[in-house]
């Protein structure tokens, strides 16, 4: 039996906490009262305990992030590669899906304002240096032949045949979109794969001429 410090009453051992530091290896304070004491401890903190607890998660995610950017940095071509293939594999999907979305008005009018200020400042900076435009052009070129096609005309007939006249991103007739003609798309685009890529069958689809266009300016 012990008597509690706090609220005086004498009580069976099991009735307190086991504590180390003192003698007889129990808490001053019965159960019951401790219990009160820590209830009152956590309101009358709460506010510091919170803090401490939300700067503990923010110690944490900044260690979370740090492997998390380190996994990225070691796993980066497989994390390509993942995503290229992911991308070949939904891309109707995906495009048709981003179709929609810049068709939101609201979104329309935010890219269109960027894109003219875009276009703005591009066309300024192309006119002070004209020699750097003429390079990049030649290079464009020079890139455009080292890249290759390995598939068939009778392949891409048959991606076009199976699309059925419609175009799989915007699904309009490709008959009323102009350049009224089916358009051949590349993953990735010509003006990022690297130099010497095969463009096989699985790399290519069809898709009208806007929705073409428009993946390059903005999707
Ligand atoms: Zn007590
Ligand atoms: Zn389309």
């Amino acid at each position: 039996m012990k008597k509690c410090t706090k609220c005086h009453k004498v009580k069976s051992k099991s009735k307190f906490y086991k504590n180390k530091l003192i003698d007889d290896g129990l808490n001053p304070r019965c159960k019951q009262c401790e219990k009160i004491r820590m209830e009152k401890y956590y309101k009358d903190n709460r506010k510091k305990l919170l803090e401490q607890k939300q700067e503990y998660y923010n110690s944490k995610r900044k260690q979370f992030k740090i492997k998390n950017d380190r996994y990225y940095t070691e796993k980066r071509e497989e994390i390509l590669i993942q995503k290229r293939e992911y991308y070949l594999k939904h891309r109707v999907k995906i495009l048709h899906y981003l179709y929609e979305y810049m068709r939101r008005p609201e979104i329309r009018k935010r890219t269109r304002g960027n894109r003219d200020k875009r276009n703005k400042r591009q066309r300024a900076y192309n006119k002070q240096h004209p020699e750097l435009i003429k390079e990049i052009k030649r290079r464009r070129r020079l890139r455009k032949k080292q890249l290759f096609e390995d598939f068939t005309i009778e392949e891409w007939k048959e991606k076009v045949d199976a699309t059925k006249g419609i175009c799989p991103i915007c699904r309009r007739a490709y008959s009323e979109v102009y350049p009224f003609v089916v358009t051949l798309d590349h993953t990735p685009p010509i003006s990022q794969a690297s130099v010497g890529f095969r463009y096989t069958i699985n790399e290519i689809m069809p898709m009208c001429g806007q929705c073409n266009l428009a993946k390059g300016a903005s999707f």
